[in-house]
């Protein structure tokens, strides 16, 4: 296969943020050069949530949306709050409730409300019936009982961008979740162990994401001036990855690709 045939999705991609608001078009000029031929933005609060919808909607059959709120912004689930969650998530553009789940490293919100933010947001996505995109970090034992509660009334659930040990990470299969990878994998300090386990993901499980702009990859050479992540540097990832799993190039972005479409029901791509 030629590298320029090969075609990726980000899953996670934050382009709401402030960091993009100025250069937004190169970014996904380059994304669409380096083959990202599709992006779930990510939407982790409320006003986060309806800028994805917003780019979605500029840019239909590329740009598709979450809509949820972060265990860092979990004060924001009051009753309002969830109700605007409903509307949006109801909009043909979302593909996936969240980003939603608990943060027990960074703790900018009480744990007893990151715990009640999470529950609501999984009721609103009983109801719903679409996909999870949900974040854990430092919490995983939480996280894994309050998800029990909804056993067999969610839809498919991804756990992204994984970073936790291996028995986390077959809890999380056991469970049935995929798994999100993202650039901590690059980074042969902190990502080594991760590179150790994402073998044991079964190829039906594996998704692939940027995270931008957050966690740019360590393999970027030269590391662009201001560090921020862009999904252009996806293929980065897939890279690292495949070579982790003792895949080729293309079978990891082949992949990773089918599934990220079958999770999200997405189109096949332009
Ligand atoms: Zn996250």
């Amino acid at each position: 296969m030629e590298p320029d045939s090969i075609e990726l999705v980000d899953i996670g991609a934050n382009l709401g943020h402030e960091s993009f608001a100025h250069d937004l078009d190169a970014v996904l000029a380059r994304a669409r050069a380096a083959g990202v031929v599709q992006l779930v933005v990510t939407g982790a609060s409320r006003e986060g949530a309806r800028a994805a919808l917003a780019l979605a909607r500029a840019h239909p059959g590329l740009l598709y949306a979450t809509a949820g709120v972060h265990p860092h912004h979990a004060l924001e689930v009051t009753a309002e709050g969830e109700a605007e969650l409903r509307a949006l998530q109801a909009q043909p553009e979302v593909v996936a409730n969240g980003e939603c789940g608990l943060d027990y490293y960074r703790d900018l919100a009480p744990r007893p409300a990151q715990r009640r933010a999470f529950e609501r947001q999984l009721e609103l996505a009983a109801a719903n019936g679409k996909p999870l995109f949900l974040h854990q970090r430092d919490a995983h034992a939480d996280y894994m009982a309050i998800l029990r509660q909804f056993d067999g009334r969610l839809g498919p659930c991804v756990t992204h961008c994984f970073t936790g040990t291996r028995a986390e990470m077959y809890e999380c299969l056991d469970a049935g979740h995929s798994i999100g990878i993202t650039g901590w994998l690059c980074d042969e300090r902190r990502g080594q162990h991760l590179r150790e386990i994402v073998r044991d993901i079964p190829p039906d499980r594996l998704l692939v994401e940027t995270d931008a702009p957050y966690l740019l990859p360590r393999t970027v050479k030269p590391a662009p001036k201001d560090r921020r992540n862009e999904p252009s540097y996806l293929r980065h990832i897939v890279e690292e990855l495949a070579r982790d799993r003792g895949e080729d190039l293309a079978t990891t972005a082949a992949l990773s690709t089918a599934n990220a479409r079958a999770f999200f029901r997405l189109p096949v791509g332009p």
